[in-house]
């Protein structure tokens, strides 16, 4: 099976300090503490260095972004155990610099976030946590179970930290969850994914029909003006909405002034979460976008703004 990266993925500064592709499959997952609330970047810069020799897949910073530093193929050089690395997918985590290690809100949340993209990615439907090193290391895997490591038991350190050791057991359960497996014994219903034809998604009463073959629910469509195929989740996807063009913030509609309602909007340099930030925030108020481009991170795509002092994502601007 193909190796992916997750999507979830802000900031890349692949290291070099790692084994090339990894030899077995991957069935773990190592959550670590970095010791210190570092940020992506200066995480990458710290494994970027030849001369650490240390490195991990991702890290998650202390404003919960996460930072890629060795794709997912590539065995890192994180757990001191060649044979835990060699199948499992390291994540450094921001952390307090001494015991219990702990953690802030924002890099949990990212932990299982990015825990439950791991699974998922690579087929996983379960997250278990044994809390036990010998029934772990002598556990295999079943095809579609993912285990959680530790680095403590494969060196004299207490990594992930007390703080985080004592969550993992929350964490397994909540992945698990997410990932709408069995969990405790009891099987969550699979949801059955079917295109909806109504005149309104919630005009559920005006349902023509509802089709796993989205050609057939789009011939319903037009044979039917003035109904929608409406996905799973209710996104309209047919007839097709360009992202943008409901809301009057497409290229064609520059100049157009947006009104942003949150203090930390952050502007970056490109258009994209794959650009660097400048640092500076837009603040609460109006501002007129030059051009509109595609991009990471914003469906609406991103504004250049007139000022020059970069882009912004329009997900979180209102034309006005
Ligand atoms: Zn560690």
């Amino acid at each position: 099976m193909g190796y992916t990266n997750s999507s979830l993925t802000e900031y890349v500064k692949l290291s070099p300090n790692h084994s090339g592709q990894r030899v077995r499959a991957i069935d773990r997952i190592t959550p670590h503490c970095v010791v210190g609330q570092c940020t992506a970047e200066g995480l990458g810069d710290w494994f970027a260095k030849t001369s650490t020799q240390a490195s991990s897949n991702y890290g998650i910073d202390r404003d919960g972004r996460v930072g890629l530093y060795v794709e997912e193929k590539n065995r890192s050089w994180c757990t001191s155990s060649n044979a835990n690395d060699q199948r499992a997918v390291t994540i450094e985590c921001a952390s307090d610099t001494s015991e219990p290690y702990w953690m802030n809100e924002k890099v949990y949340a990212k932990l299982i976030e990015l825990c439950t993209d791991i699974c998922r990615r690579n087929g996983k439907k379960k997250l278990l946590w044994f809390a036990d090193k010998n029934k772990s290391l002598n556990y295999t895997p079943k095809s579609d179970e993912m285990l959680l490591t530790v680095h403590r038991w494969f060196a004299n350190k207490s990594c992930p930290g007390n703080w985080l050791y004592a969550r993992l057991g929350d964490l397994a359960s909540k992945v698990t969850a997410k990932l709408g497996g069995e969990n405790d014994g009891t099987t969550e219903p699979v949801q059955k994914k079917y295109y909806r034809v109504r005149k309104t998604w919630a005009d559920a009463a005006s349902q023509l029909g509802a089709y796993t073959v989205l050609e057939n629910a789009k011939q319903m469509v037009d044979k039917n003006p003035g109904y929608t195929v409406f996905d799973w989740n209710g996104k309209q996807v047919y007839p097709e909405v360009a992202e943008g063009a409901a809301n009057g913030m497409m290229n064609a509609d520059c100049p157009f002034m947006v009104k942003v309602s949150v203090p930390d909007l952050n502007i970056r340099k490109g258009a994209g979460t794959d650009t660097v930030k400048t640092g500076k925030y837009t603040g609460v108020g109006c501002f007129t976008i030059m051009e509109v481009r595609e991009g990471k991170g914003s469906n609406a795509g991103w504004g250049k703004l007139k000022s020059g002092a970069g882009w912004i994502a329009l997900d979180f601007c209102q034309r006005v």
